[in-house]
């Protein structure tokens, strides 16, 4: 599609952004879909002149990153009810000038999971008490599944899950809780950090899924070890995908080309590919 005076422009915001996937991933499925529109990335640092220029520029769809996701749902004319609970806006959609915030990161963890099992009823136990932390317990909660908080600092576990009606445990009591799904939403084996694991190998039980939302590497040493020991696993681009195919959905009501836009990723992730 040629870039014309009126080609639809959608942007991520975040500091830094330079890394981001999300042009490259939206990009793609624009072209799969033959929309117009392109994406770009904006380093922001001023937040609420940022937003004046999205109302400005009539810029049509917005993906939130950090620092950002906590402070934008105040500078916004709506918050959806799922971005209101969770407490954090991805996504901003500009409908004809009003910016309505929401977030599709509890939801793309949720369909990531669900390419490997169902959630309804099950034990899982989620590492880390964070931003992402919150969208995916949030969501899978959500969705029916018995869900536990394990951290690093207990203490925000357990604010967490008092905040959302969770359970939570310390690291050491992880595997006597018996987890059937586990799910890692700590930074740990994320390059440069490449080869760390965020639990001891001995807790994944090879009944397990085990679903790590780090994407860079796409197998990390927590999901190498998983298949080591027979657990399915499910990778973090899965997830940045579904979170990018509801952003996409709800910008341009169209059905987000799931593949094409998975694959962008993982070539993106690895050039020789
Ligand atoms: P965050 O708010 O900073 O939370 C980080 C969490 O990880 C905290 O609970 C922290 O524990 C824990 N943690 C950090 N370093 C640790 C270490 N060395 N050992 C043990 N625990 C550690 O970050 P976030 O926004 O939740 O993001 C977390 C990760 O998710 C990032 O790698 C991000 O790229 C990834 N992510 C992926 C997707 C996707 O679509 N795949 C979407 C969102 C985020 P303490 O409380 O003890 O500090």
């Amino acid at each position: 599609m040629p870039i014309q005076a009126h080609t639809p422009v959608y942007a991520v915001i975040g500091d830094p952004v330079a890394h981001s996937l999300s042009p490259i991933m939206h990009n793609r499925a624009l072209a799969a879909c033959a929309l117009p529109g392109v994406y770009v990335g904006f380093r922001v640092t001023d937040l609420p002149a940022a937003i004046a220029g999205i109302r400005a520029l009539g810029i049509r769809g917005v993906s939130v990153t950090l620092p950002h996701k906590v402070a934008v749902m105040a500078l916004l004319d709506d918050i959806g009810d799922t971005a209101r609970a969770i407490g954090a806006v991805n996504t901003i959609v500009n409908d004809a000038g009003q910016l309505k915030g929401i977030n599709t990161d509890g939801i793309g963890a949720l369909k990531a999971l669900e390419t490997a099992t169902h959630v309804t009823g099950r034990r899982v136990a989620i590492l880390g008490a964070g931003g992402a932390a919150r969208a995916v317990a949030w969501a899978l909660s959500r969705a029916g599944a018995k869900v536990a908080l394990f951290n690093r600092t207990a203490d925000k576990a357990e604010t967490l899950a008092w905040q959302l009606n969770l359970q939570w445990g310390r690291m050491k009591d992880l595997s006597a809780w018996r987890a059937e799904i586990l799910v890692n939403t700590t930074p740990v084996g994320m390059a440069p950090g490449i080869g760390a694991l965020p639990v001891p190998e001995a807790v994944l039980d090879p009944a397990m899924v085990v679903m790590d939302i780090v994407y860079n590497p796409m197998e990390t040493a927590l999901l190498a070890a998983a298949r080591r020991r027979g657990c399915t696993t499910v990778d973090g681009v899965q997830m940045l995908v579904f979170q990018g195919a509801a952003q996409f959905e709800r910008w341009t009501g169209v059905a987000a080309p799931v593949t094409a836009m998975r694959l962008a990723v993982i070539e993106a992730l690895s050039p020789q590919f």
